[in-house]
């Protein structure tokens, strides 16, 4: 470790990799361009892989950082790994460190190692939970990097090391064997220096079209083709490359919030000054549900949660406390073993999780934050020009009567192609900090990034440079912070392309 700061920001390296019954050994036969005409593909067989450790690749262990799973080798790879080495002919390098069972903001509650910023930045946070994907990218280990993002864990960490990190539409990228965490949430992201790789990747290689029918959560392909079909119009006359002109970004009121960092806030109007240079128009809108959604996120998040991590019992799985008289019950086998397996912060979201579903609480909690993540979505709906494809206007209609003029009015104008806002309202904290920092003011980094994952909605990070005092040393080395852009449903090939001119 160097300067005393936790280091091996990846683990797992090339060396432990087996064989693998998919693997493309070079695959560029298998390479297929879609969308992409003219262009040629950067991804390619030399094109290496890293993958969050939550994330089932043959031949390194799958441990999501938890002691729970010290030593679990899942056989098989999951199938965002499979289509990327027989389709990219990506080649696995390593895995990547992160949170526990993804949870977390910095990357700092893994059972092994906390991952720190890359070089020079190493007393800083490298955000989490994928933020060993991101360092690995940064530092040129990997070319790209498999993360998970259920409230932001791949966007947190692309802000944090000036790199890029996607989250796709939920239900595009297959999660078969990814570890789940809280599944009506969890999507699988991708992170690279640039936004050209993920692109590829995505529409390139065609991943945007594919169900995966051992993924229940994965779209129908029927269901793809539709929207695909529906948004012809929308979609053919948008080519990346030109000018932003012709579409409108919304700049969301409710986000700028006092905590915001003014460094930040000064980033994210250049950045909107840049989109109107580019010919882009920019408008004031107002997502007033938003301001709910982080209480909304760490009540559903937990409670999905210690649903999930119920199955680790030491009886079933990798690791079992064998500490106490080997004639002890099941139970206490049971309780011995969690309460020695999972650390801290998993063990707060189990209790807040059983809690807020148990009789007494499920009433004021989950029923809540499912009200309010309703409302969250709606919001969304309500001001993006493209309707939402898996909208119930039946049970969340977008306009209601107006009793005192007796028409139906729509619940604010419909008007944006995309919304733009920091990922995190601060630069990253540094370690040190973190360390006496109250769980809360962890979760709170998250505001802008759990509203898209309650919603489904596809979101980008992408570097946003910030002002810097020559005089300060500090602010030379955090001389960026995270600009996001989200769009509507199954927007993303879109939020890919303008993502990638303004970056
Ligand atoms: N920081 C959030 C949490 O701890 C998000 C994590 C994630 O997206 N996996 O739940």
């Amino acid at each position: 470790a160097s300067r005393g700061v936790p280091n091996r920001l990846v683990y797992h390296q090339v060396a432990a990799a087996g064989n693998d019954t998919d693997a493309g050994a070079c695959g560029l036969s298998h390479l297929r361009i879609e969308n992409l005409a003219n262009e040629s593909p950067t991804v390619n067989c030399t094109t290496r892989l890293a993958v969050k450790d939550n994330i089932a690749a043959p031949g390194f262990p799958t441990t999501c950082a938890s002691k729970i799973l010290t030593g679990t080798n899942i056989p098989f790879a999951a199938t965002i790994v499979s289509q990327l080495r027989s389709r990219g002919g990506m080649e696995v390098v390593s895995k990547a460190g992160m949170d526990e069972f993804g949870m977390g903001t910095h990357s700092t509650t893994s059972a092994f190692e906390a991952i720190h910023n890359a070089s020079p930045r190493e007393q800083y946070s490298a955000g989490g939970s994928s933020g060993g994907s991101a360092v690995a990218v940064k530092e040129g280990k990997a070319d790209l990097a498999l993360g998970t993002d259920t409230g932001g864990s791949v966007r947190m960490p692309a802000a944090y090391t000036g790199t890029v990190g996607f989250k796709p539409s939920y239900g595009m990228l297959s999660r078969w064997g990814v570890v789940p965490y809280a599944n009506s949430l969890d999507t699988v992201g991708l992170l690279a220096r640039t936004v050209r790789p993920i692109r590829e990747a995505i529409v390139g290689l065609g991943l945007y079209a594919e169900q995966d029918p051992r993924d229940p959560t994965s779209l129908p392909e029927s269901v793809r083709s539709r929207i695909t079909a529906d948004r012809e119009g929308y979609t053919s006359t948008f080519t990346a490359g030109e000018s932003l002109e012709g579409l409108t970004f919304g700049l969301p009121l409710e986000y700028n919030i006092q905590e915001l960092d003014p460094r930040i806030r000064q980033g994210w109007l250049q950045a909107l000054q840049t989109i109107q240079e580019l010919g882009g128009r920019v408008v004031p809108i107002s997502l007033p549900s938003t301001r709910n959604a982080l209480s909304a996120y760490y009540v559903i998040a937990p409670a999905e949660a210690s649903s999930n991590l119920a199955k680790y019992d030491g009886i079933r799985y990798g690791y079992r406390d064998t500490s106490g008289p080997s004639d002890a019950q099941d139970g206490v086998l049971y309780a011995r073993t969690r309460g020695s397996g999972f650390g801290s912060e998993v063990k707060r979201r189990i209790l807040l999780g059983s809690y807020t579903l148990s009789s007494e609480a499920i009433d004021n909690y989950f029923i809540q934050a499912q009200k309010v993540r309703q409302l969250v979505r709606r919001d969304f709906d309500r001001i993006f020009k493209l309707e939402n494809p898996l909208l119930d206007e039946q049970h969340f209609p977008l306009s209601e009567m107006d009793e005192s003029i007796g028409i139906e009015t729509k619940l604010g104008p419909a008007q944006v192609d995309f919304l733009v806002c920091p990922t995190a309202p601060t630069a990253p904290p540094l370690l040190e900090q973190i360390r006496n920092q109250t769980p809360l003011d962890s979760y709170m980094n998250d505001v802008f990034t759990v509203p898209a994952s309650l919603a489904g909605l596809p979101a980008i990070s992408i570097p946003m440079d910030i002002p810097v005092d020559p005089s300060s040393e500090e602010q030379k080395l955090l001389h960026f912070g995270g600009l996001q852009l989200v769009g509507q449903y199954w927007d993303d090939a879109r939020v890919l392309s303008t993502a990638e001119m303004l970056s």
